[in-house]
């Protein structure tokens, strides 16, 4: 789901901290003193007393006979249009049952958007803007999408980065590891996505997320004061890079 740039980052970080790591490995048997993987065909052990699983989530209907209310599912889960409407218009389904965006905040904003709905507001989910956060150190952020997907569907895009290291909070805090990426549409400078892989980054999506939502461009993000010194300047930043062809102090 990452930005391969910062994947690639990140895995040459845990690399450095001597984390080995196997993708496209599957778990074949876990013992009380081994984990046993397939990799290319072949067996491989790893003798260990300690595995942390994280294998991912789904939905979960237990109790609710959907067959029986007529509810429509779909792998698993329940269909619901962008009101939260499930296929009976006097149901809604938000959270991780309709598994569109298994996550805490997009079940909040899916039962706003609901209750919005049933009160005969007309609101909606915009699934292309949601946040997502990952507590490794220093953090990743996302929204929007990676600079591959935006390439695929754009063709051409403009990509602005700033780097940690050149940002004096970031170097007063003694953490400069990291990188602030933006992905901004050729023809309007509108943010197609964001990927923020520093300290802080978890907490400066939100900014993104509301450029977004407002449909700002990078030029307008980039001309928006930030206070210094603060790590939010490398957004401003990024933002020049993206807009105008580079950063101001990079
Ligand atoms: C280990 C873990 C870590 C996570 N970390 C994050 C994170 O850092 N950030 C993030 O955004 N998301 C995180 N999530 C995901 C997040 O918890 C879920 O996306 C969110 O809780 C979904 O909200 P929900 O209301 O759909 O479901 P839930 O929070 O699971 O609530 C469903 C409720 O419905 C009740 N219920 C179930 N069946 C019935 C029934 N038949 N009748 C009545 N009540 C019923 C359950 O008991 C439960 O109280 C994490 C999830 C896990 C498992």
């Amino acid at each position: 789901m990452v930005d391969k740039e910062i994947t690639d980052m990140v895995t040459k970080q845990l690399e450095t901290m001597g984390i080995e790591i196997h993708t496209s490995a599957k778990v074949t048997e876990i013992t009380d003193e081994a984990v046993v993987y397939e990799e290319d065909g072949t067996e491989h052990k790893i003798n260990t007393k300690i595995v942390l699983m994280s294998v991912g989530r789904g939905p979960r209907l237990d109790g609710i006979d959907t067959k029986k209310l007529g509810i429509k599912t779909e792998r698993g889960a329940i269909i619901t249009d962008e009101h939260m409407r499930t296929s009976i218009d006097s149901i809604y389904a938000i959270g991780d049952v309709n598994g569109k965006s298994m996550l805490a905040h997009t079940a909040s904003a899916e039962g706003i958007v609901a209750v919005e709905n049933i009160c005969g507001i007309d609101s909606s989910m915009d699934y292309g803007i949601i946040p997502s956060a990952i507590y490794i150190e220093p953090e990743i952020a996302s929204i929007g999408m990676t600079e591959e997907q935006a390439r695929e569907k754009y063709g051409e895009v403009s990509v602005g980065k700033f780097p940690l290291m050149a940002n004096g909070k970031a170097k007063a805090s003694g953490e400069e590891r990291g990188i602030v990426k933006v992905i901004t549409d050729l023809k309007y400078g509108e943010i197609l996505g964001a990927h923020l892989y520093c300290i802080h980054a978890t907490d400066m999506i939100a900014e993104m997320a509301a450029a977004m939502k407002l449909e700002a461009t990078a030029g307008e993000i980039a001309h928006t004061v930030h206070p210094h010194p603060t790590i939010s300047e490398t957004i401003m930043e990024a933002m020049h890079a993206a807009a105008d062809g580079s950063a101001i102090n990079f």
